[in-house]
């Protein structure tokens, strides 16, 4: 069946499942239960084993091991049912392109959002040239991150539960919900996993395989000004926090250590939310590196300026509170190298180049590796996630199966 991914993956992307990171609830959004309901009867239907939905909306099965390989190591793959909140992901329209020629796009419903390959920003699409590319269609995010995961998971196990021929061991499947608001695995029982690796399938271009995300902190400056009537201001010496919390901002050593000045390896201290009034501001800040020690630097440079700031306000209050979100996995993946050598030469037995590409950002699997299950990440094909420009094709996630199922075929060695 050519054309089961693709019909896969057209199916899950119609269905609306953007998270919520203002939600009380998990998942946090209750549109999510139903491509995870969707998912486990497919599961089912497809023949695989102890098939659950768990009450936080997590489900697990199982592909039993090929007879006699029943005691190789159980090796699980996760992929994300939600979609970024960041853009629209309700009524999801696809466009095949057919065997796309490297034309520009133009998105039929909003023809402002425009693929134009000579634009050196959306050049990789030429990557796609040849192949049946699908984006959305102007209104909309695609969804491919991560549905292209899925997609390419139950096909791989689709194919894994059908073809006995397949030498493999005990494999464990899970799809989760809210990975894009950061509580992917909050919930996920590692035990009830029962895997010796995980691998999520949540990358990008083809052959993009990473063990390393950033490690990550949160801080939290609160300013407390002095406040008093601003016709009297100058005799009670008013200090003002609205102008302490934006002196605090143009301290920051912006030219090499934000987001929008930065790449690669080079973390940053990103202010994220600012509110106040003259008697109290609040700042919060995220702050990346794929260093321990060069995050807990940043954290403490920012320590500094606000010490400083204080310094020159003796009057006013200035708390800096620093709190740990994550940790580059990358610390615990070095000690157990077989994890990604077992995907380096899965891609090679499927003719994938891989490299190494460090996430500026965390996964999944940054919090399941702390939780110690190892989880590098894998790609999907999809490109421009999060936004209406958002493409991926046909043939690139059918890589991403194939390397799954050379994956399993590696563990069982
Ligand atoms: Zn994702």
């Amino acid at each position: 069946m050519p054309h089961q991914l693709r019909e896969r993956f057209l199916r899950y992307v119609k269905i609306h499942t953007t998270s919520d990171p203002y939600s009380k609830t998990y998942p946090s959004t209750e549109r999510q239960w139903d491509l995870l309901r969707l998912l486990k009867n497919e599961l089912t239907e497809l023949g695989a084993q102890d098939v659950v939905i768990t009450e936080h909306g997590y489900v697990m099965a199982t592909i039993p091991a090929t007879p006699g390989l029943e005691h190789k190591p159980i090796v699980a793959f996760l992929a994300h049912v939600d979609t970024a909140p960041d853009y629209s992901g309700e009524n999801v329209k696809p466009i095949v392109h057919t065997n796309y020629d490297g034309r520009t796009i133009v998105l039929p419903d909003d023809p402002r959002q425009v693929i134009d390959p000579s634009n050196p920003m959306y050049a990789d699409i030429l990557t796609a040239v040849g192949k049946d590319l699908i984006t959305a269609s102007g209104l909309t995010l695609l969804g491919a991150d991560d549905k292209a995961g899925i997609a390419i998971i139950m096909t791989a196990a689709a194919r894994l539960l059908s073809d006995k021929t397949i030498a493999h061991g005990p494999i464990r499947i899970c799809f989760n919900p809210d990975e894009e608001i950061g509580h992917g695995v909050d919930h996920l029982d590692i035990a009830q996993l029962g895997a010796v690796a995980a691998y999520t399938f949540d990358g990008g271009a083809v052959g993009e395989v990473s063990w390393e995300t950033f490690s990550a902190d949160g801080a939290v400056v609160e300013i407390t000004g002095v406040s008093t009537h601003p016709g009297t201001a100058h005799a009670y010496g008013m200090v003002n926090a609205v102008h302490l919390a934006g002196k605090l901002l143009g301290m920051l050593p912006r030219e090499f250590a934000a987001p929008e000045s930065t790449t690669g390896r080079v973390g940053f201290i990103h202010p994220t939310s600012i509110e106040g009034s003259t008697a109290s501001a609040t700042v919060r800040f995220i702050i990346r590196d794929h260093d321990n020690e060069k995050l807990a630097a940043k954290g403490e440079m920012l320590r500094l300026i606000c010490a400083a700031l204080q310094a020159g306000y003796p009057t006013a209050e200035i708390h800096c509170t620093i709190s740990s979100s994550y940790r580059n996995m990358g610390y615990w993946l070095r000690d157990r190298p077989e994890i990604m050598e077992k995907l380096r030469a899965a891609c090679a037995d499927v003719g994938v180049q891989s490299y190494d590409e460090p996430v500026r950002g965390g996964t999944d699997g940054s919090r399941l590796t702390e939780r110690g299950l190892l989880t590098p990440n894998v790609f999907t094909g999809g490109h421009n996630a999060h936004g209406p420009l958002e493409w991926v094709t046909v043939q690139d996630m059918e890589r991403g199966s194939d390397v799954m199922i050379a994956l399993a075929k590696r563990w069982a060695e």
